[in-house]
């Protein structure tokens, strides 16, 4: 194991102490994949940190607690398909897409198509089935609809109506949501069309853009 490998494990030795990661499944992916193949070489001695990084064009990878977070509400199991808003470096889709393993399926839509173009390079070359897209995920990705889960990792006003209606009943669609202040929602689509929301504390990401913005 080398220096890199062994700062990852410590990041997620840290990161179940403090309680931060509550699926096995987390914990593994978050082991697994190596986040410092996702960041900017010069930025690789820090990707073990616990904290955001620039990755290009204005945008930053989450914190590693942040995604052990959303990972833990979205609850992917092997075999899922998996709708993702955002794929920014790939890194998040990596650890769902870890999750989902061979029998499962991710789909990631990013409205920057260098973004895009990068991260599927990426993805491809460390042997992730990761479907990247280029769009607005205001519309979600139809063609691959119903998702067994969806998340955003850019925060919109409200959660599109749109990728709420590509997720199956009983699956969660986990967001930050919100424009200053921003809170991270979770809906579970109920099998009566309802839809339930929690909370789940504040929370900083980029905003959701249009693309004719
Ligand atoms: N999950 C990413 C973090 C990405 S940061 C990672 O692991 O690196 C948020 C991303 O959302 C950025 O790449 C940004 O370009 C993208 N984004 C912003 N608005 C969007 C939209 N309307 N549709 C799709 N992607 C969008």
């Amino acid at each position: 194991m080398d220096a890199l490998d062994r700062a990852r494990h410590d990041l997620v030795d840290r990161l179940i102490e403090a309680d931060r990661i509550e699926r096995q499944s987390t914990e593994r992916a978050m082991r697994a994949v190596p986040r410092h193949a996702f960041v900017p070489d010069e930025r690789r001695e820090a990707a073990y940190r616990d904290r955001p990084l620039p990755i290009g064009e204005g945008q930053t990878i989450s914190a590693p607690h942040m995604v052990a977070t959303m990972t833990d509400l979205l609850a992917p199991d092997a075999g899922d398909r998996i709708l993702e808003v955002g794929t920014g470096c790939g890194y998040h889709a990596a650890v769902t897409s870890d999750i989902v393993g061979a029998d499962g399926t991710v789909h990631s839509v990013e409205v920057e198509p260098a973004l895009a173009e990068r991260a599927r390079e990426r993805l491809d070359r460390l042997g992730y089935d990761v479907h990247v897209h280029v769009g607005d995920g205001h519309a979600g990705w139809p063609n691959a609809a119903p998702y067994d889960g969806a998340y955003l990792t850019c925060a919109p006003e409200s959660i599109p109506d749109t990728v709420v209606e590509q997720v199956r009943p009983g699956a969660h669609v986990v967001a930050p949501v919100g424009r200053r202040r921003q809170e991270l929602v979770r809906l579970t689509r109920r099998a009566d069309g309802g839809v339930d929301r929690e909370s789940h504390g504040g929370v900083r990401f980029v905003p959701m853009r249009r693309s004719d913005s």
